[in-house]
């Protein structure tokens, strides 16, 4: 480990880690988008260098994730938060049913919500351990949808690819969408918060069938309603134009570097390496079952609760940013986004070698 370098490693769990030349690009485009000598921020949004911003960004989510015709896309406002609320107004029937996979804290968020809009049913849940895992979903359901988050960001759990489910799902991926290829087919809903694996805060993207929504027999507050944006082309208000540009220059440096599926690989090489120096070094316990664990976000905890305080220390010595748990698991957790590049990770693994050296 070189401990001269004053280089951070930024393990946030979000706002999180952004490509260095992203963050070049987007700071420039605040002073003078390409040459206009306007700022970003300071142009209209109807203007043709904004519309053409968010034609692009629509257009890679589309590319990248390989949309069939039918499905919409969205940058819209509120968060993954408002989604809970959003996907149950627009998707769950009068008459009808969404039922949810309680897997942690924005899980359990997205059923509170849906209840105060119609029938929402826990599925299944795994709160009971303490949200360590991910229960398997039936492959039958009764329900019009079924609602599930693809990675929980803060237990560090995750479904093991698309789950096989008889009924289409809604799914919350704020932290792992653009992860991998996802077998779109099986979604009648995407939504994720921009600022875990896509940009900054401020913008939510949603993914949707069109075929799905339209059919809930509910008066949907406009700005809550799916088919007002989408017939805005997402621009029924003033959208995020900063969060926007920022996802789409993203967007395009995920195309630059092999798209999702060269993603999931340098996401497997990442967690292969933290992971496996979780199970090797007798100082650290893995948190969540290690079937169900998180390309994104690794939980870990110290063997000796002593020990959390000195390596918290050791790793900031070594510019590592961001890997204090939160404060319901407690410990340790590292994300590792996209734009994470492996060399933190060794870092990381290096610094936990050495506590086992000097602490062991
Ligand atoms: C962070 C997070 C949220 C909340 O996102 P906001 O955009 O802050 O509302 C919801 N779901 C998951 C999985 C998250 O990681």
């Amino acid at each position: 480990m070189n401990t001269t370098t004053h280089a951070i490693h930024n393990f946030s769990a979000g706002p999180c880690i952004l490509p260095e030349s992203v963050l070049q690009q987007a700071a420039d485009a605040v002073r003078d988008l390409d040459g206009s000598g306007l700022s970003l921020i300071e142009m209209s949004h109807r203007s043709k260098p904004f519309v053409a911003i968010m034609e692009e960004a629509r257009q890679l989510v589309r590319t990248e994730l390989n949309l069939p015709d039918r499905y919409e896309v969205l940058f819209l406002q509120g968060g993954a938060s408002l989604g809970f609320l959003t996907t149950a107004m627009n998707f769950i029937p009068q008459e009808g049913i969404m039922d949810y996979a309680v897997t942690g804290t924005w899980a359990k968020n997205a059923l509170k919500e849906a209840k105060r809009v119609g029938g929402a049913h826990a599925l299944t849940s795994s709160e009971d351990t303490g949200f360590d895992r991910i229960p398997a979903l039936p492959s039958h359901s009764e329900a019009d949808f079924v609602h599930i988050t693809t990675n929980n960001t803060i237990f560090g759990t995750q479904y093991q690819g698309d789950p096989e489910i008889d009924v289409p799902m809604v799914a919350d991926m704020s932290s792992d969408i653009f992860s991998r290829p996802v077998d779109i087919e099986k979604y009648a809903c995407i939504y994720a918060g921009a600022q875990k694996n896509m940009g900054p805060a401020g913008t939510v993207l949603y993914i949707y069938d069109r075929d799905h929504i339209g059919h809930t027999g509910r008066d949907i507050p406009s700005y809550l309603d799916l088919a007002v944006h989408a017939a805005k082309d997402s621009m029924f208000n003033t959208p995020p134009v900063f969060a926007v540009y920022t996802s789409m220059l993203t967007l395009r440096w995920l195309r630059d570097n092999g798209g999702v599926a060269a993603a999931r690989e340098r996401n497997a090489a990442k967690a292969a390496c933290i992971y496996g120096e979780i199970d090797r070094n007798p100082l650290f316990n893995g948190f969540a079952e290690t079937d169900s664990r998180s390309v994104m976000n690794a939980t870990f905890t110290a063997e000796d609760e002593a020990h959390t305080a000195p390596f918290l220390a050791a790793c900031e010595a070594a510019g590592i940013n961001g890997i204090k748990g939160h404060r319901s698991v407690g410990g340790f957790r590292a994300s590792m986004y996209n734009a994470l590049p492996l060399a933190s990770v060794e870092v990381l693994v290096e610094v936990m070698r050495e506590f086992e050296r000097t602490h062991g």
